[in-house]
């Protein structure tokens, strides 16, 4: 039985599922999903540790992106309700100073670009020295599709993690983008490592790929070996093509939580956009007790969130230390 193998391979060895295991795993019956997160949370205990680690993310540039990704509201492709605004840096001060008192180690400054221009890293440059010069946290940066030059330029300012996702398996990619490739994705992640940044990379789960095509991305993720892997589940927006899907079924979002800890057993696994509309309060209980170990408090890019009291509130319940700033470095 997969979860015995699991048992022995992922928790006592530390090595990952495969991605015919993955599958095994994504489709597991319904009487076995609670015995899946049961061991999906020992991995996590034994190869990560209690803590979680917090986060904040803002927003520095919002809407009116060129690219067509078909799940997101800030493509100026799409009639979406998200208005195009810019964050200038006092307040992107002030939101990571918020941030760091949740308790909170990194703060992620994303834009809604294809990759940053000129006149973008020099605001971001800007935005970086203030937040160290301000405030104890780390520093990521989300700005899409990055050159070598650009790569140099965030590792010099001292930008410890960078995120970009691959969103989707290689084989669905193309159903999902079509104004850049997968590959492109790719090398941006290859040069964020080749920059010793950490490197943040995840994806959505529910954008009508198959189960299959749920393996592959998780494989796919085990081959980069992120340090950190945000697990979105598709809340589908209106007026982007993805608007009509239905949202992933609880126990689905739940197999696949299961899933990707067992196969990513030492990455930072976390709950990212879409878990209040999949999962209610209740699961976001069950996927800290399932293989989760990161949350985001407060808002999303254009979606609001939980309140960050009552996310800390339910990790002191359930006795997990918020990870601190000098454990992160
Ligand atoms: S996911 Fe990023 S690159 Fe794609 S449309 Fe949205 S903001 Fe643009």
């Amino acid at each position: 039985m997969i979860l015995d193998i699991a048992r022995e391979q992922v928790l006592e060895q530390g090595i990952g599922l495969t991605e015919a295991q993955t599958l095994e795993v994504l489709q597991l019956p319904d009487a076995l999903v609670d015995d899946a997160l049961e061991l999906a949370h020992e991995v996590r205990m034994r190869h990560c540790g209690p803590e979680v680690e917090v986060e904040g993310i803002v927003s520095i540039k919002t809407g009116g992106c060129p690219e067509d990704c078909h799940f997101c509201s800030q493509s100026g492709r799409f009639e979406t309700p998200v208005r195009a605004a810019r964050l200038d840096i006092p307040s992107l001060v002030e939101a990571a100073r918020e941030t760091a008192e949740t308790g909170a180690t990194e703060f992620c400054i994303v834009a809604a670009v294809r990759g940053p221009d000129a006149r973008l890293m020099a605001q971001v440059g800007e935005a970086v020295e203030a937040i160290h010069d301000a405030v104890e946290i780390n520093v990521a940066c989300s700005l899409g599709i990055l050159t070598r030059e650009q790569a140099e330029e965030l590792r010099d300012l001292g930008v410890h993690r960078y995120n970009h996702n691959l969103e989707a398996a290689r084989s669905y990619f193309p159903h999902v983008v079509t104004t850049h490739t997968w590959e492109e994705r790719w090398a941006t992640l290859q040069l964020i490592r080749e920059h010793d940044m950490e490197v943040c990379c995840g994806g959505i789960v529910g954008m009508g790929e198959s189960v299959e095509q749920r393996a592959e991305l998780a494989a796919q993720l085990g081959e980069l070996e992120p340090d950190e892997v945000p697990l979105n589940f598709l809340d589908p927006r209106p007026g982007t093509p993805f608007a009509g899907l239905e949202p992933l079924d609880g126990r689905d979002a739940l197999r696949a939580i299961a899933a990707f800890r067992l196969a990513l057993p030492r990455t930072t696994l976390r709950f990212a956009g879409g878990r209040e509309l999949t999962l209610g309060d209740l699961g976001t209980r069950e996927g800290m007790l399932g293989g989760i170990n990161a949350v985001i408090v407060g808002n999303y890019l254009t979606t609001l969130g939980r309140d960050p009291g009552e996310d800390l509130a339910l990790l002191a319940e359930l006795s997990m230390p918020v990870k601190a700033l000098s454990e992160t470095i």
